[in-house]
């Protein structure tokens, strides 16, 4: 198995996967941009199916002072508030995120009604780069094909770790709640 091998829990579809190549990159490519303005090292957009932008949000915990403001839950806050529903299964809408999903945006992407979602850097990496806790975490791209959600990961690794440690070397926070 190659190290960055893009995972799935459906057949991989090659078109899914070069739209999710494309703005995933596009993604990490901004997101030192939302970094310096204070966000953390986190972007997710939403996309309705013939390709429109919905929503795009980073993480602004420290920004914001708030612990759940994770970007993928962010961008899902913009997306029910512009549709202007609390459930976004009839939009059939995909979300885009810079890094895996951590163990609360699962549960949020299933809450919302989103219908796929595709990451770059997973979990494993990110803790290893950065120190963040993921948190643990269940089969989830089983239980996401359960519920009816394509989930698909490790796209444009390289480019997204680089962002992550360009995040720790410049001294950034990496915050989590105190486990004494
Ligand atoms: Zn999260």
């Amino acid at each position: 198995m190659q190290k960055n091998e893009i995972i799935a829990n459906e057949k991989i579809d090659e078109k899914k996967v070069a739209v999710a190549e494309k703005i995933i990159s596009q993604l990490q490519k901004e997101l030192p941009n939302y970094i310096t303005k204070g966000s953390g090292p986190f972007l997710a957009a939403i996309y309705d199916e013939k390709g429109n932008l919905i929503a795009k949000e980073a993480n602004s915990v420290i920004d914001e002072t708030c612990s759940h403001n994770h970007a993928e839950m962010n961008a899902i806050k913009a997306a029910e508030k512009a549709l202007n529903t609390y459930d976004l299964s009839a939009h059939n809408l995909s979300l885009y995120v810079t890094s895996e999903p951590c163990m609360m945006c699962l549960g949020g992407i299933m809450w919302s009604g989103i219908k796929a979602v595709y990451y770059g850097v997973p979990s494993k990496r990110v803790e290893q780069i950065t120190g963040f806790d993921e948190g643990f975490k269940p089969n989830w791209f089983a239980e996401f094909s359960k519920r009816g959600i394509v989930a698909y990961g490790n796209i444009a690794v390289e480019l997204g770790e680089k962002v992550l440690q360009d995040y720790v070397a410049n001294g950034n926070t990496v915050y989590q709640p105190n486990r004494e």
